[in-house]
């Protein structure tokens, strides 16, 4: 079982199935006991609607694990749901954020472990997202990866299956969101929820203009910060694009940064492959212009963004003799 442990989504890959699981990493919780009342997509909708009795929450907000007890919760509820019935006890590839203590790291394993695992291994998840996109990570050529989630953007350069240089910054495509959310509030006087505000963002918002000046326009509904009352506002693409600039500024810089540290013959081939990225944030539109224009270099959008650091953990389950070097830390038999 191959499992992306990400800020945004969680999704399971069984080996001879493929992606069985794919669903939001959140959790609602009854506040009088603390338990669990949804998992997944029921608490996702839950997110900015619950009654002061309930807590909708995303335990891996920040690309570290918020709430341990809460994400090993989680972790449990979808290795079951994916394991129901079966008799043996499987093993579990984890790709995690590399921004992940050792701690948090343990809690992890120990919530897999519980969950019914036979042996965990843990992923960094550039590593697993090269893998996933596809690229030739095992070659002694340099990759570039940046995989952008939810809450944090890593950028790291690869080669022979290793991670030579990282770097990981917080802002994501969370931080896009909340800078959308800011922006309502301040030039239309209007409060959004974090759903609305990701919905604008896929709708109409990019990171580079687009050719056609045809500037996409999207009715807003939330509510009017004067009148305090609901009120339904028009925005468009090319003002939304401009309220995300600094949160893209900061993850075109982290780029920048790594590719200066880059040492020169693996900079080299980086600029003769070009830079692929992944990650649910790679799909905002133009982004893949913008840090190609940045940088000068070709960058790619991995054919299923939102996939990759999965399917990457599921190859590595199914080449475990070829891939086994990938792995940054592996459980004590149980
Ligand atoms: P994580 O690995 O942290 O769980 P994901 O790779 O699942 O994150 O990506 C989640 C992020 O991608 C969210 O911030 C979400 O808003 C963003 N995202 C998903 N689809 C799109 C899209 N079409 N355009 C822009 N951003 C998107
Ligand atoms: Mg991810």
């Amino acid at each position: 079982m191959g499992i992306d442990l990400g800020t945004a989504n969680t999704l399971v890959y069984v080996s001879g199935k493929g992606i069985v699981l794919q669903e939001p990493s959140v959790v609602a919780i009854d506040k009088h006991d603390g338990t669990a009342l949804a998992v997944g997509e029921d608490a996702k909708k839950m997110l900015g609607r619950t009654p002061g009795d309930v807590m909708a929450l995303r335990p891996l907000r920040d690309g570290v694990i918020a709430d341990s007890d809460i994400t090993e919760m989680m972790l449990s509820q979808f290795i079951r749901r994916v394991n129901e019935g079966k008799m043996f006890r499987p093993i579990i590839v984890i790709g995690i954020p590399s921004g992940v203590t050792g701690v948090e790291r343990r809690a992890v394993m120990d919530a897999a472990e519980k969950a019914g695992a036979k042996e965990v291994y843990l992923i960094e998840e550039p590593v697993a997202a090269a893998i996933g996109a596809g690229l030739p990570v095992a070659e002694p050529t340099g990759n570039m990866i940046i995989d952008i989630g939810g809450g944090t953007t890593e950028v790291a350069v690869l080669s022979l299956q290793g991670t030579v240089l990282s770097e990981s910054v917080r802002v994501a495509g969370d931080e896009l969101s909340d800078s959308i959310s800011q922006y309502m509030k301040k030039v239309h006087n209007l409060v959004i929820g974090e759903r609305t505000a990701e919905d604008i963002k896929i709708q109409v918002g990019s990171a580079y203009p687009t050719e056609d000046d045809d500037d996409p326009i999207m009715e807003v509904r939330g509510l009017h910060l004067l009148s305090g009352l609901p009120r339904t506002v028009s925005i468009k693409g090319g003002e939304i694009r401009e309220s995300m600039a600094e949160p893209l500024a900061v993850i075109v810089d982290a780029v920048k940064r790594t590719l200066e540290r880059t040492p020169p013959e693996l900079a080299a081939d980086i600029i003769d492959r070009g830079i692929m990225l992944a990650g649910g944030g790679a799909l905002l539109r133009g982004l893949d212009t913008l840090i190609g224009h940045e940088t000068g270099i070709v960058t790619h959008v991995a054919a299923d963004p939102l996939s990759c650091v999965v399917l990457g953990t599921g190859r590595v389950l199914e080449n475990f003799s070829q891939l086994g070097r990938v792995f940054s830390r592996r459980s004590r038999k149980v």
